[in-house]
Protein backbone atom coordinates (compact mmCIF):
# COMPACT_ATOMS: atom_id res chain seq x y z
CA UNK A 1 0.00 0.00 0.00
CA UNK A 2 3.01 2.43 1.33
CA UNK A 3 4.39 2.17 -2.86
CA UNK A 4 0.88 2.35 -4.59
CA UNK A 5 1.29 4.96 -7.28
CA UNK A 6 -1.95 6.74 -6.05
CA UNK A 7 -1.13 6.52 -2.75
CA UNK A 8 2.50 7.60 -3.44
CA UNK A 9 1.13 10.78 -5.49
CA UNK A 10 -2.30 11.86 -3.34
CA UNK A 11 -1.25 10.68 -0.02
CA UNK A 12 2.51 10.60 0.74
CA UNK A 13 1.60 11.47 4.54
CA UNK A 14 0.01 7.98 4.40
CA UNK A 15 3.07 6.40 2.83
CA UNK A 16 5.43 7.89 4.91
CA UNK A 17 3.31 6.82 8.18
CA UNK A 18 2.88 3.38 6.53
CA UNK A 19 6.77 3.24 6.12
CA UNK A 20 8.44 4.53 9.09
CA UNK A 21 5.25 2.59 11.42
CA UNK A 22 6.58 -1.19 10.78
CA UNK A 23 9.61 -3.25 9.22
CA UNK A 24 8.78 -4.80 5.36
CA UNK A 25 8.11 -8.23 7.08
CA UNK A 26 5.33 -6.42 9.69
CA UNK A 27 3.92 -4.71 7.05
CA UNK A 28 3.79 -7.54 4.59
CA UNK A 29 1.86 -9.51 7.41
CA UNK A 30 -0.63 -6.27 8.56
CA UNK A 31 -3.74 -5.67 6.83
CA UNK A 32 -5.36 -2.30 6.66
CA UNK A 33 -8.47 -3.11 8.13
CA UNK A 34 -6.69 -4.70 11.07
CA UNK A 35 -4.76 -1.21 12.14
CA UNK A 36 -7.85 0.59 13.42
CA UNK A 37 -8.12 -2.66 15.58
CA UNK A 38 -4.72 -2.24 17.39
CA UNK A 39 -4.57 -3.10 21.00
CA UNK A 40 -3.25 -0.39 23.40
CA UNK A 41 0.13 0.28 23.34
CA UNK A 42 0.93 0.16 27.31
CA UNK A 43 2.69 -2.30 28.94
CA UNK A 44 0.44 -2.19 32.11
CA UNK A 45 -2.59 -2.70 29.96
CA UNK A 46 -1.17 -6.29 29.63
CA UNK A 47 0.07 -6.83 33.20
CA UNK A 48 -2.81 -7.67 35.10
CA UNK A 49 -0.23 -7.29 38.10
CA UNK A 50 -0.85 -2.90 37.55
CA UNK A 51 -4.10 -1.11 38.35
CA UNK A 52 -4.91 0.28 34.99
CA UNK A 53 -8.51 2.23 34.47
CA UNK A 54 -8.46 1.12 30.68
CA UNK A 55 -8.63 -2.97 31.46
CA UNK A 56 -10.27 -2.32 34.61
CA UNK A 57 -11.84 0.71 35.29
CA UNK A 58 -11.61 2.70 38.66
CA UNK A 59 -8.68 0.84 39.29
CA UNK A 60 -6.27 3.68 38.71
CA UNK A 61 -3.44 4.53 36.10
CA UNK A 62 -0.26 2.94 36.56
CA UNK A 63 1.70 4.91 33.72
CA UNK A 64 0.69 7.90 35.18
CA UNK A 65 3.31 7.84 37.79
CA UNK A 66 5.27 5.02 36.59
CA UNK A 67 7.33 4.19 33.04
CA UNK A 68 5.91 6.84 30.62
CA UNK A 69 8.40 7.45 28.50
CA UNK A 70 6.44 6.22 25.43
CA UNK A 71 3.14 7.69 26.42
CA UNK A 72 1.00 10.24 25.41
CA UNK A 73 2.28 13.79 26.00
CA UNK A 74 -1.22 15.45 24.21
CA UNK A 75 -4.85 13.96 24.34
CA UNK A 76 -4.98 11.91 27.38
CA UNK A 77 -6.67 12.31 31.01
CA UNK A 78 -6.36 11.61 34.27
CA UNK A 79 -7.35 8.10 33.83
CA UNK A 80 -5.64 6.97 31.08
CA UNK A 81 -2.14 8.31 28.92
CA UNK A 82 -1.75 5.69 26.57
CA UNK A 83 -1.18 6.10 23.06
CA UNK A 84 -2.53 4.86 19.53
CA UNK A 85 -0.54 1.75 18.60
CA UNK A 86 -0.41 2.75 14.42
CA UNK A 87 1.09 5.42 12.84
CA UNK A 88 -0.85 4.64 9.94
CA UNK A 89 -4.34 5.66 11.67
CA UNK A 90 -2.77 8.88 12.86
CA UNK A 91 -2.38 9.80 9.07
CA UNK A 92 -5.44 8.91 8.22
CA UNK A 93 -7.45 10.77 10.71
CA UNK A 94 -4.81 13.58 10.16
CA UNK A 95 -6.91 12.75 6.03
CA UNK A 96 -10.52 12.80 7.54
CA UNK A 97 -10.38 8.85 6.46
CA UNK A 98 -13.49 7.03 6.62
CA UNK A 99 -13.84 3.04 8.08
CA UNK A 100 -17.05 1.33 6.30
CA UNK A 101 -17.91 -1.34 8.31
CA UNK A 102 -20.81 -4.65 7.68
CA UNK A 103 -22.14 -6.22 10.63
CA UNK A 104 -25.72 -7.56 11.19
CA UNK A 105 -27.45 -4.27 10.90
CA UNK A 106 -26.35 -3.22 7.73
CA UNK A 107 -23.25 -0.93 6.60
CA UNK A 108 -21.86 1.93 8.67
CA UNK A 109 -19.84 4.76 7.82
CA UNK A 110 -17.65 6.24 10.50
CA UNK A 111 -15.14 9.21 10.43
CA UNK A 112 -11.84 7.17 11.55
CA UNK A 113 -11.49 9.98 14.14
CA UNK A 114 -14.43 9.09 16.12
CA UNK A 115 -13.72 5.20 15.58
CA UNK A 116 -11.24 5.28 18.50
CA UNK A 117 -12.42 6.50 21.92
CA UNK A 118 -10.44 9.22 24.13
CA UNK A 119 -8.50 7.59 27.10
CA UNK A 120 -11.21 7.10 29.95
CA UNK A 121 -14.11 7.48 28.52
CA UNK A 122 -15.14 3.58 28.18
CA UNK A 123 -13.54 0.59 29.28
CA UNK A 124 -12.64 -1.69 26.20
CA UNK A 125 -11.91 -5.57 25.80
CA UNK A 126 -9.34 -7.34 28.18
CA UNK A 127 -5.97 -7.78 26.15
CA UNK A 128 -5.83 -10.85 23.88
S1 LIG B 1 -2.14 4.54 30.36
FE1 LIG B 1 -4.17 3.64 30.04
S2 LIG B 1 -3.73 1.59 29.39
FE2 LIG B 1 -1.88 2.34 30.42
S3 LIG B 1 -2.05 1.82 32.61
FE3 LIG B 1 -2.93 3.83 32.35
S4 LIG B 1 -5.13 3.40 32.08
FE4 LIG B 1 -4.05 1.49 31.61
Amino acid sequence: MAYHPLVESRYPLLAQAILAGASPQLRNMATVGGQPDARTRCPYFRDAAFACNKREPGTGCSALEGYNRSHAVLGGSEACIATHASDMCVALAALDAIVFTVGPDGTRQIPLRNFHQLPGETRTSKPS
